[in-house]
């Protein structure tokens, strides 16, 4: 099963620091997903779109919802917490936060 499911990023910037390591998160998940050379996930970055995912890198811990929370319209956060001795900025760690931020 495919869910062709392309997603929405934004933030980027505030977590360049180890941008590195959150690209090869995404990487990692789209590898794992891809069937017969198709793209089942795609993470994009943010043009115009009204809903993505932000992620922060100062929200304390590393977490994320596990699908798009309602009553939050628009922005969805994910942290991704390298502040106060926190290193969340791992690729599997940032893999696992990105599956929960897709609904598992
Ligand atoms: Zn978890």
């Amino acid at each position: 099963m495919c869910f062709n499911k392309r997603v929405i990023l934004t933030n980027l910037i505030k977590a360049a620091v180890h941008i590195d390591r959150i690209m090869s998160g995404m990487k990692l998940i789209e590898d794992s997903t891809r069937i017969n050379g198709k793209d089942c996930i795609k993470f994009v970055p943010k043009t115009t779109e009204n809903n993505f995912i932000r992620i922060m890198n100062y929200l304390g811990g590393c977490w994320s919802p596990v699908g798009r929370e309602s009553g939050h319209a628009n922005t969805q956060a994910l942290s991704i917490d390298v502040s106060n001795g926190q290193n969340c900025a791992w690729t599997g760690v940032v893999a696992h936060e990105l599956i929960h931020a897709l609904g598992f």
